[in-house]
Order: C-alpha cells, then sequence, then structure tokens
C-alpha cells in the first residue's frame, strides 16, 4: 500500500518540541526498552520511522502516541539522543491541533505571544465583568453569595460547561475519525467463511462492541492505570502524581462547574463535611502534583523533565496559581475578611476561568479524553479482530 509523504512534516513538527528525529538511525532501542510498547502496537521506532518519512497521514491515524506516557525510559536510552519521549510528547501536541476544528489549538502550541494574549484577554473578560456586575460588596461579614451570587455563576458555569463539552466531544469525535480512518486496521476479515458482522455497524465495527467495552474508557479515564503498568520505582511516582493532578482537578471541576451551589455557601461548612473534605483532597492533590511538577521542571531531575514546551509551563503556573488563590479565599473567609475575600475571589476566576476555557478544549486538558478513549478504541479493535480470527 503506498503512503503520501510530506518532506516539510519533520520542519513543521518543530514549533511543537520535535526536535530532534531527524537523527534516529532507527536502532529500534527504544522499542525494546518500552514497557506499554506492544506486538500489535509498537513505539516510539516505528512512530519515528513515519515522522522521518514524512508519513503525515500515517501518523493522523496513529494510536501509539497517546499510548505513550512519557516516563522517559527510552529517552534515556537512545544511543543517538534523539529524544524519542519528547517526540512522542511533540507528537501529541500537533495531534491535538489536528484534531481541533477551529485552529485555536495550533495557535496555541505554536505562538507564544497567542499563549499570553488568550489568558490575558479571557483574564480580563472576568475581571471586566466583575467590575460592572458584581453585587452589594457587604463588610459587616464575609458575603460571597451577595457579591457574587451562586445562582449567577451556576448559569455561567453551566454556559462554559455546554460550549466546552461541544468543543471538546466534537474534537473527541474527530479523533475518533482519524484513529479509525484506516480500514486496514479495523476491518473484519475477508474470509469466505465468515458471516459479516451483523446489526449497526461503525467503521465495520458493530456498535455492540462499542457499548460492551464502553467500560474500558470509564476505567482508563479515571485509574491511568496503563502509566501504571511502567514498572519502576521512578515511573510510578510519575503516574501517581498524575493521578493526584487528574483526580484532584477532576473533583473540584465538578465541585465549582456542577456543584456551586453546594461549594460556595456563605457558611462554612463543618469540618468533616464530604463537600469540605472533597474540597482538601481536590487542593492537596492539585498543589503537590503540580508542585513537583515544577520543581522538576525548574531542576530537569528526570528525562521527562529536561525539555518544558511553553503550554506545559501555562498548565502548570495555571493551575497551582488557581489552588494557591482558592486557599486564600478559604482562609480570608475563616478570618472573616470581606474585601480580601473579595479581590481575591476575582483574582481566583481570572485565573480559573482562563485555565478552563483555553486548557480543557485546545491543550493539555484534552489527553484526559484522548488517552483513555485509544485505550477503549484499542480494546475494541482487539475484540473485533478476536471475533473475526
Ligand atoms: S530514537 Fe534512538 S533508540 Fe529509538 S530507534 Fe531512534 S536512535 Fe534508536
Ligand atoms: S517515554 Fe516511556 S512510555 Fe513513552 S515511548 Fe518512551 S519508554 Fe515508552
Amino acid at each position: 500500500m503506498s503512503i503520501g509523504v510530506d518532506p516539510d512534516f519533520i520542519l513543521d513538527l518543530k514549533k511543537f518540541g520535535v526536535a530532534d528525529a531527524s537523527i534516529c538511525f532507527n536502532c529500534g532501542n527504544c522499542t525494546a526498552v518500552c514497557s506499554l510498547s506492544t506486538e500489535t502496537t509498537p513505539f516510539p521506532r516505528k512512530t519515528i520511522r513515519y515522522l522521518q518519512l514524512g508519513a503525515r497521514e500515517k501518523l493522523l491515524q496513529s494510536p501509539e502516541p497517546w499510548l505513550c506516557y512519557y516516563c522517559g525510559d527510552c529517552t534515556e536510552t537512545c544511543p543517538r539522543d534523539a529524544n524519542p519521549g519528547e517526540v512522542m510528547m511533540g507528537l501529541r501536541r500537533y495531534l491535538t491541533t489536528k484534531y481541533d476544528w477551529t485552529g485555536i489549538s495550533r495557535l496555541f502550541y505554536t505562538s507564544k505571544l497567542f499563549e499570553v494574549m488568550a489568558i490575558l484577554v479571557v483574564a480580563l473578560l472576568v475581571g471586566f465583568g466583575f467590575y460592572f456586575f458584581h453585587g452589594p460588596m457587604l463588610t459587616d461579614r464575609v458575603a460571597l453569595n451577595v457579591f457574587a451570587p451562586n445562582t449567577v455563576i451556576e448559569i455561567l458555569d453551566l454556559i462554559m460547561l455546554g460550549v466546552l463539552g461541544i468543543l471538546l466531544l466534537s474534537n473527541g469525535y474527530r479523533m475518533f475519525k482519524a484513529v479509525t480512518g484506516d480500514p486496514a486496521q479495523y476491518r473484519l476479515s475477508d474470509k469466505e467463511d465468515k458471516q459479516p458482522p451483523r446489526g449497526i455497524l461503525i467503521r465495520g465495527i458493530p456498535l455492540s462492541l462499542f457499548i460492551a467495552e464502553f467500560k474500558e474508557f470509564v476505567i482508563h479515564f479515571f485509574t491511568q492505570k496503563k502509566f501504571a503498568s511502567c514498572d519502576t520505582d521512578t515511573q510510578r511516582m510519575q503516574w501517581f502524581v498524575h493521578l493526584l493532578i487528574m483526580s484532584g482537578y477532576t473533583i473540584v471541576f465538578m465541585l465549582v462547574v456542577v456543584g456551586i451551589r453546594w461549594f460556595q455557601r456563605d457558611e462554612i461548612y463543618s469540618i468533616w463535611n464530604p463537600i469540605r473534605l472533597l474540597g482538601y483532597y481536590s487542593t492537596f492533590a492539585i498543589l503537590y502534583g503540580t508542585t513537583y511538577a515544577i520543581v522538576g521542571r525548574l531542576r530537569k531531575s528526570k528525562p521527562v523533565y529536561e525539555h518544558t514546551h511553553s503550554s506545559d509551563w501555562a498548565f502548570l503556573i495555571l493551575l497551582w496559581l488557581t489552588t494557591f488563590t482558592g486557599i486564600l479565599i478559604h482562609f480570608t473567609r475563616l478570618l472573616e475578611m470581606p474585601l480580601s475575600t473579595y479581590t481575591i475571589y476575582v483574582i481566583h476566576l481570572m485565573i480559573a476561568v482562563p485555565m478552563l476555557v483555553i486548557e480543557v478544549p485546545f491543550a493539555k486538558w484534552t489527553h484526559q479524553l484522548y488517552r483513555p478513549m485509544i485505550q477503549y478504541l484499542m480494546k475494541v479493535r482487539e475484540r473485533a479482530l478476536a471475533n473475526n480470527s
């Protein structure tokens, strides 16, 4: 089967942090050491070979970049210093921009100016919104729900959730189409003695298989269990930090976007209240995880932290600052400091909202959807092929 090649592809990928792929001489060391590479989906050597050949379409259809969890093992053992782990990471950035139909993701990943301006513009919109439309500022007590009624915030949250959901799911659908775009990967056998699959088919695979295996998506979404199967202590620590950030972020996202009427109350919940405990857990998890990752990147303490794209910094810093200002709000409320509470609340949202509207549909947080989706599709493919063997 012939494949289209684009000689400029490797140059284009430099903008996404793929710097060293051309020096790889395809020895295969990286694939041999990677504990996540399998016979049916070997990587990263094959992926890098596609990249060197400029096989853009082949890479678009490849699940492999999403199967790598960037432990850095392959980078440590590459005899050419081609940094295969970072190549896979850069490819994930590139693929994220290809799935995104708005073009914002590409601008975000390839222009630092756009990245900074996008964050600033959204932050200023939030700030001006509060400046012009905030409620009365009572100073005899902390009355956050008078200053910013949770019923109004709830409506704005739900609008934001709807827009983010449509963007993310439509991008997820484009990923699905791209990854299942090569019929040879999923096609059921042409053998004459086989019955063609019955029922509703999606890309040649029965819908019933997609439904039966959906649990794979849920399991991988909540546990990132493939990451845990990397087999050294350093890698397990990476998985743990990843899990902390992801679980803390997911919980706090649910609390502030869906459960704001219970989360943002003027009375202080008792210490054992489940909502307060969830708030404490997510605060600890995100603060620990992001601080660990920031310090690691500053010290370049392991291969995975040696190259940091500006989008990674933006994500970590925004998340850390959102959490830190959230803690400050908690203390100013406990210490009954009304004006400080209102001011920090506005600053908190000026950081949190850009992080949500830019990171969730266009940048690093898309991985939270794409990775479990790929694991799910791999399982569906495995079942489809097994049924037909
Ligand atoms: S990236 Fe390095 S280890 Fe992997 S095939 Fe290329 S030269 Fe070999
Ligand atoms: S970074 Fe780790 S998971 Fe990714 S390809 Fe290299 S060895 Fe495999």
